[in-house]
């Protein structure tokens, strides 16, 4: 199946690394300008070198001034991918306020932040247009210490849902992948342990974790117009794990 995204304008955040920054070069790839938002500038400097049509923003999506400010003139965009997220693991009785904020300000008040600056432009112009909120599996499943990040990705299903029934009237279709384990940098940092590994590859039917190119191929599905009557999904790509 070919996807072309020749004349469309995209915009990805947390593209700085691991499935942010694959997605925001496939889809270069596949034609489309891309806008690459992430808070690391040495990220979006190799990103740039790698791909130089790709156009860099620097901004902390933590901050909702400042991704106001960073955004005001983006331009037009066809396509969102709400990638970037927090996650910081603490047992349930551990949890702060501050850790509990951080996560929902990335992971969920920017998602939705970011969504109206973008959705607000497609509706204006009428020209529709394709949202994918990347989640996880940890929205519908307890994962142990993963209190503050199980309940943003839950958060996020919904966000995606509500979305996707307000926009639709408009042709902006809004969508979610969700994730197992991806061995990222994120994913590294909770999963690297190979016995703790096995806890969680022994209940994915297809016994593994999923790779970069796995995630993204869905997004851009999701983006694409293969996907033309999909709206409000929650796509898991975990191998089954959410089927047990
Ligand atoms: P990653 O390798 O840690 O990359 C995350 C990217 O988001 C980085 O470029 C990071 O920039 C950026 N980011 C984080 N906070 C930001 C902020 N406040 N403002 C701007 N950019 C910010 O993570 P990943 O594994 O690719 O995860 C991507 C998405 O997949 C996330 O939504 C995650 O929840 C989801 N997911 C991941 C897994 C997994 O196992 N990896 C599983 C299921 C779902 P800095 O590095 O500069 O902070």
């Amino acid at each position: 199946m070919n996807i072309s995204f020749e004349g469309k304008r995209a915009l990805v955040t947390g593209a700085g690394k691991g499935i942010g920054r694959a997605t925001a070069l496939a889809l270069a790839n596949c034609g489309a300008k891309v806008t690459s938002v992430t808070r690391t500038q040495s990220d979006l400097d190799s990103l740039v070198q790698e791909c130089p049509s790709i156009i860099p923003v620097c901004v902390d999506l933590a901050d909702w001034g400042a991704t106001e400010a960073a955004l005001k003139n983006v331009g037009p965009i066809d396509l969102l991918v709400n990638n970037a997220a927090h996650a910081n693991l603490q047992p349930f009785l551990e949890v702060t306020p501050e850790q509990f904020d951080q996560s929902f300000n990335v992971n969920v008040k920017a998602v939705l932040h970011v969504s109206q600056i973008v959705a607000a432009g497609m509706k204006g112009r009428g020209s529709g247009g394709a949202i994918v909120n990347v989640s996880s599996q940890a929205s519908q499943c307890a994962l142990r210490n993963h209190t503050v990040y199980c309940a943003s990705k839950g958060a996020l299903d919904m966000l995606t849902k509500v979305m996707a029934l307000e926009l639709g009237a408009h042709q902006i279709r809004v969508n979610s992948v969700n994730p197992t384990v991806v061995m990222t940098e994120m994913g590294r940092s909770g999963w690297s342990d190979p016995e703790k590994a096995k806890t969680m590859t022994s209940r994915i039917p297809l016994g593994r974790f999923a790779e970069v190119d796995e995630v993204v191929n869905s997004i851009l599905f999701l983006l694409s117009d293969k996907s033309s009557m999909t709206n409000g999904v929650t796509l898991p790509v975990d191998g089954g794990f959410l089927a047990c």
